[in-house]
């Protein structure tokens, strides 16, 4: 059996693991007249009140601040919390390297959690052991969308009076039994870049309850300043300028189309990829909804007979792109890997799934057709692999 008699032949062009929504060109020029007329570029503008007035009501919070990226917002949101220097945050080590990176630029400590098999998320039954006199906060993260146990991290929370941030970088409008996923912990971060479902080219934004936040987190955003004569914190430059708010507003019409399309690509995934054995195909727990960032599958290389590696490697030979998110763990860096609570031995299963993990394109415009295709591909090369270790036996 050969490629040719499968009739697979590698995509023309590059597939990757996702592609930007945007809106037209006119579209945008026609959004920002109002902008140009104004000259009122940045600043708190027009364009950003509406993006965070729209942005309560889609993510079903009490209050938004845009940022101009999740990472500014991140710093941000630790920085409100006013955490003792050098005290203690648990996070989890299966994230995005900005997760860890704001924990330490705020002068705290990252401690580092395993994660929960299914859902690959902070162990909230492993948080516990991990606190001490000078843990201050839990950094969740709903990695790929996927909820953290929101409810169980703030019983231990409470239990030790400890703050709790998520990082909701990839769930922008995932709920939990009905209920916006940015109302959970005491504030969240989500993130608007390029690569996410709804973005605003970069940028971000921080969702929170408590409205003592508001006033603190404008003052953060904007160099802690008042008004002309007076500046009470030790701010950042943390504004969303009105280019960006605009592509936000635009693009925040576009998701609702955006996601019946990825929800016709994971269903295409799902029905060919259930019937190999050796991939494990994602669940979201039932009372949450998916929120269409990322489509994701565990490789057991045993089962599969190929590795993670192996496949991730091949599909690029058919001009295929996945992603090995998130490989290596952010505990194997090298600002991170000294720390205690780095060993592999404090995070057996993160260091088991790292191998195990694979991204596959996920945006409407991949289209049905291409993403039977590559699972196609990923079905060859679990058969072709098969084949021969039938001949050479
Ligand atoms: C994208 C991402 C970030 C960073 O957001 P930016 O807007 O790119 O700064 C942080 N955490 C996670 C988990 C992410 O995926």
């Amino acid at each position: 059996m050969d490629e040719a008699s499968v009739g697979l032949k590698p995509f023309d062009e590059p597939i990757y693991i996702t592609r930007p929504l945007v809106p037209t060109l006119k579209q945008v020029t026609e959004k920002l007249k109002g902008v140009w007329q104004s000259k009122w570029l940045t600043n708190h503008g027009d364009l950003h009140r509406e993006l965070e007035e729209k942005l309560q009501v889609v993510l079903k919070v009490r209050n938004v601040s845009v940022f101009n990226n999740g990472t500014t917002a991140l710093l941000t949101a630790l920085k409100a919390l006013d955490l003792p220097q050098g005290s203690e945050v648990i996070t989890t080590p299966f994230t995005f390297p900005a997760t860890v990176h704001c924990i330490a630029w705020n002068g705290l400590k990252p401690v580092f959690c395993d994660i929960e098999p299914d859902t690959m998320t902070i162990d909230a039954d492993k948080i516990e052991e991990l606190v001490n006199k000078n843990t201050s906060a839990i950094l969740g993260v709903h990695v790929y969308g996927l909820p953290c146990d929101v409810e169980k991290i703030q019983k231990v929370a409470d239990s030790y009076n400890l703050k709790v941030i998520y990082d909701a970088a990839h769930a922008f409008t995932a709920e939990i039994n009905g209920k916006g996923i940015g109302n959970y912990g005491d504030i969240s971060m989500f993130s608007f870049h390029a690569t996410k479902l709804f973005h605003t080219a970069e940028g971000g934004c921080l969702s929170y309850n408590d409205d003592q936040y508001i006033d603190k987190l404008y003052y953060l955003r904007n160099f802690g300043i008042k008004n002309e004569e007076e500046v009470v914190e030790i701010g950042i430059n943390g504004k969303m300028n009105e280019i960006q708010a605009a592509i936000g507003l635009l693009n925040l019409d576009l998701i609702g189309e955006e996601k019946l399309k990825r929800k016709e690509i994971k269903s295409v995934y799902i029905k060919h990829l259930a019937l190999l054995d050796g991939i494990t195909l994602l669940e979201f727990p039932k009372n949450t909804t998916d929120s269409m960032g990322y489509f994701v599958v565990k490789i057991d290389q045993k089962e599969f007979g190929v590795s993670r590696n192996e496949i991730y490697d091949s599909l690029k030979q058919y001009n295929v792109f996945a992603r090995k998110y998130f490989y290596p763990l952010c505990s194997e860096y090298e600002p991170y890997k000294q720390l205690k609570s780095s060993s592999t031995t404090n995070l057996p299963v993160a260091n088991k799934i790292k191998d195990e993990v694979l991204c596959l394109p996920f945006y409407g415009g991949l289209g049905a057709v291409n993403a039977g295709k590559i699972c196609k591909i990923i079905e060859y090369i679990k058969y072709r692999n098969k084949i021969s270790t039938e001949v050479s036996v």
